[in-house]
């Protein structure tokens, strides 16, 4: 993916699909043999006195079941649907043309019913697919969260509408040098706790984190815009969040397959904690704006304007271009969509509309064409559908994180004002990094918290730093 993604010449890359394809081919036969049943039917019913042995099969189990459920015909049709449906959704976006992708994108939504039925969901189609990202994750589960969120957030935007403030992120834009970036990019993350010594950054138009080897050799790219150095600083403190964690897993775990996060949930709830809750504070900034003003002698405004209009509250009818508060309503969005679909049997005619709909009612704005409204991200398109609630999931997993360290680490917000990342990274691999995917996500929550997942710590976080903001 590394090569694929950092270094492959234009024309590799029909060569380099047909490989990609084999070896995927190859690893699904693997994982569905009759070896591989043969061998999970042999070990169901016994328990070993090792945790990591015991954790593998029930995964093992797991993968398999799923995999085996759907007709092998009916897979392969499905992942050829997908890759073509993403190109065409290509062009469609360029062309601002819906009806071109429709067709495509509802014979998506309906594979995925026809899997939950295969899984044994029945017409709890939300269910599965909530449940296929997150371990444990349910439509009771998530409905309760985003009410919770709603709750709070609508009543705060109104009062952003009211109080009218002048800040934006335009306001950053300049000129910042690539190579200068770079540079302040890796002091940053080596001051954070990014290991430069198991790892490298590059540079790609998509930024991830690529884990060659755990602990040794976890890379991330980055993605620079010349115009604004903020860009690819928080897309760098988000990946280094990922690498983090691939840096600090349990030696024992290398070589099996608990080497990688718990969860995506989890997994994105680490990097963004990181490029949020740390990257986005004040005491942040407060310790690396200086050295942002060295590398670009152009920042003269003062570090409180920088963090106001970093964080400035946008209505912008594009998920990425959202604010930490309008992000999670973006989210809620396509999921309410997602879940009437199944819910109400509603078709992809009603879609764009029921799209715009929502905006105005959540954001005041309408999207002006499909390509800043449904046709604005690649998920849908590429088959990930019921996926967007992790970055919310993500959101309330760092609401819990922070409320546990800071219990642990009282001094949390003066350390990150000192650029102190010792304890607060000590404190990650005690009670998330070090387990890899050796217990449920639930698990790993209720370890550190004793707790199950919910906004409220999140909310209070939203709280403590939005309040002075929309309050001046
Ligand atoms: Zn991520």
């Amino acid at each position: 993916m590394w090569d694929t993604r950092v270094n492959l010449p234009p024309r590799g890359a029909n060569c380099r699909g047909e490989i990609m394809g084999y070896l995927a081919g190859r690893k699904f036969a693997m994982k569905t043999s009759r070896r591989m049943k043969y061998l999970l039917g042999e070990l169901s019913d016994k328990t070993f006195d090792d945790g990591i042995l015991n954790r593998m099969i029930s995964i093992a189990g797991r993968d398999y079941g799923r995999m085996a459920a759907i007709p092998s015909g009916l897979s392969a049709e499905y992942a050829e649907h997908v890759v073509k449906t993403e190109l065409i959704w290509q062009e469609a976006r360029v062309k601002n043309d819906y009806d071109m992708v429709k067709g495509a994108l509802k014979k998506s939504f309906d594979y995925k019913r026809e899997f939950a039925r295969y899984y044994g969901y029945g017409d709890r189609v939300m269910d599965s697919l909530l449940n296929e990202w997150e371990e444990g994750c349910d439509t009771k589960m998530m409905d309760a969260i985003f009410e919770d969120l709603k709750a709070y957030i609508l009543p705060l935007l109104d009062r952003v509408r009211a109080s009218g403030g002048d800040y934006s992120r335009g306001r950053l834009k300049n000129n910042y040098p690539r190579d200068v970036q770079f540079k302040f990019i890796n002091d940053v993350t080596a001051a954070v706790g990014y290991d430069h010594e198991a790892g490298s950054v590059a540079e790609s138009a998509h930024p991830f984190t690529f884990r060659l080897c755990p602990r040794d050799d976890i890379r991330f790219t980055t993605t620079i815009r010349e115009s604004d150095f903020s860009v690819a600083l928080l897309s760098s403190m988000h990946e280094s969040g990922h690498a983090m964690y691939g840096q600090n897993i349990a030696p024992e775990l290398r070589g099996t397959m608990l080497g990688m996060g718990a969860s995506w949930g989890i997994d994105e709830g680490q990097a963004r904690f990181f490029e949020n809750i740390a990257g986005r504070s004040f005491e942040f900034w407060k310790r690396f704006y200086p050295l942002a003003q060295k590398y670009f002698p152009s920042l003269t405004m003062g570090v409180e304007d920088f963090y106001r209009n970093l964080n400035a509250v946008s209505f912008s009818p594009i998920r990425l271009e959202a604010d930490e508060i309008t992000y999670n309503l973006h989210i809620i969005i396509r999921y309410e969509l997602e879940k009437r679909y199944y819910d109400e049997c509603i078709g992809v005619d009603e879609l764009p509309a029921l799209w715009a709909d929502k905006y105005e009612e959540y954001l005041g704005i309408r999207p002006q064409n499909y390509a800043e409204g449904i046709l604005q991200d690649v998920q849908w398109f590429s088959g990930w559908i019921g996926y967007y609630q992790n970055y919310v999931l993500a959101n309330c997993y760092d609401g819990h994180f922070l409320a546990s360290l800071q219990k642990s680490v009282p001094d949390f917000w003066k350390q990150i004002g000192r650029g102190e990342f010792g304890e607060i990274n000590a404190w990650h691999n005690e009670n998330v990094r070090r387990y890899g995917a050796l217990y449920p996500p639930a698990e790993i929550l209720r370890k550190f918290s004793g707790e199950t997942l919910s906004a409220g710590h999140y909310i209070d976080y939203l709280k403590r730093k939005f309040e002075p903001l929309v309050m001046p």
